[in-house]
């Protein structure tokens, strides 16, 4: 009598893959993927807050100062990588993709400004 069954009550790999969202620390310029948490997740490295980002948001490198500093003049306005969209000739809106370099960031910001995430804590 074989009677016990094994089920797996792990999730899936992939699962818990699939909630990790990029926060970044601006003082490290440091992207880390990381679950969902209601508190404010403390960079590993200098243990200043971060800030969670969409996870369409991709790290520039470390070193890329000015990229950074687009990231931060961004997210200061309230956009955090989320989808940002823009009205079209026929009357509907299709998604606008975020500013390459930071002096279209300041024109981006203004432009999108009703979209803006408020993120007063
Ligand atoms: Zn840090």
């Amino acid at each position: 009598m074989a009677a016990f069954k094994h089920h797996s009550t792990f999730p899936k790999e992939k699962d818990i893959q699939g909630h990790l969202f990029p926060h970044v620390c601006f003082h490290c310029k440091k992207s880390f993927k990381k679950p969902i948490s209601e508190a404010p997740r403390r960079c590993p490295q200098c243990g200043g807050e971060m800030v969670r980002l969409s996870r369409k948001f991709s790290a520039p490198a470390a070193a890329d100062t000015l990229q950074w500093k687009k990231v931060q003049f961004l997210v200061e306005h309230g956009f955090l990588f989320q989808s940002v969209y823009e009205p079209t000739e026929s009357g509907g809106r299709q998604k606008t993709s975020y500013p390459a370099t930071f002096e279209q960031a300041k024109e981006f910001v203004v432009a999108f400004k009703s979209q803006a995430v408020n993120r007063a804590a």
